[in-house]
């Protein structure tokens, strides 16, 4: 019911973006695929989508720069005609405890994490509401609920991204617009990978299914919520994280 569709999914060059790419070219989605530091990488997805027989393209984008990304949005309509999702999932970590916090670190986190997935969504959402359809997933997190030592930044931006997907919601649900957010808990990832085995044991301990997802765990919710079957869903948040939130 998807194929012929078009999508643009931030940070799609590995982890969780790549893994909601493939995906969505599986339903025979036509993507754009946004990285913002490894093309290589980049271009495999796209390769891997071809192989789908669905369309992509890489394109770089920093998604804390507004003119980046509008520039991106309109490359995806000129190629494809059309956009029909958009998945926020670009992220970023910059750790540390807030009395160490540098201000450089905050501000580096709430762009991209926060800022980007506004400037992402104002950018499409013109194109959405001339289409009278579109359908924006934003991907925050366990923690934006939470709360977690040592991540002030990313906290207060996956949370933000809850309340920005709730009032997106609002907003655009007259023009069957459905804006939802993916708040995963802790998923096998580069990003995870950085954490020591300590901590991911102690995570463990945390985690009712204990053990950690994976990326396509996400990718499946995500496909669920661009899916007909959700189509009278709107400003929600889904927990994908092994039962940490309930
Ligand atoms: P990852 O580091 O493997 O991937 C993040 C991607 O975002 C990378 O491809 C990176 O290049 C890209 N990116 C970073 N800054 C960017 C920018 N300014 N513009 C464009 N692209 C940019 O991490 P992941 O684990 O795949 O995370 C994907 C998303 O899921 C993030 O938003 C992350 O916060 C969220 N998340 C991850 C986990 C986890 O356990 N891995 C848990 C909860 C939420």
């Amino acid at each position: 019911m998807l194929k012929g569709k078009s999508a643009l999914v931030t940070g799609a060059s590995r982890g969780i973006g790549r893994a909601i790419a493939i995906e969505l070219a599986r339903q025979g989605v036509n993507v754009a695929v946004n990285f913002a530091g490894n093309a290589e990488k980049a271009e495999e997805v796209v390769a891997e989508i071809k192989a789908l027989g669905s369309q992509a393209f890489a394109i770089k984008a920093d998604v804390a720069n507004s003119e980046e990304v509008a520039a991106m949005v309109k490359e995806t309509v000129d190629a494809f005609g059309s956009l029909d999702i958009l998945v926020n999932n670009a992220g970023i970590t910059r750790d540390g405890l807030i009395m160490r916090m540098k201000e450089d670190d905050w501000d580096a986190v709430i762009n991209t994490n926060l800022k980007g997935v506004f400037n992402c969504a104002k950018a499409v959402t013109r194109q959405m509401m001339k289409q009278r359809y579109g359908r924006i997933i934003n991907i925050s997190s366990v923690v934006g609920v939470l709360g977690n030592a040592g991540q002030a930044n990313y906290v207060a931006a996956k949370a933000g991204v809850i309340g920005l997907t709730k009032t997106l919601a609002r907003e655009l649900a007259n023009r069957n617009i459905n804006v939802n957010a993916v708040a995963p808990g802790f998923i096998e990832t580069d990003m995870t990978n950085e954490l020591s085995e300590d901590i991911k044991q102690e995570l463990l301990k945390q985690i009712p299914l204990a053990k950690l997802g994976k990326a396509e765990d996400i990718a499946a919710v995500v496909r669920f919520l661009v899916s007909e079957d959700a189509n009278y869903m709107t400003g929600q948040t889904l927990h994908v994280d092994g039962g940490m939130v309930m």
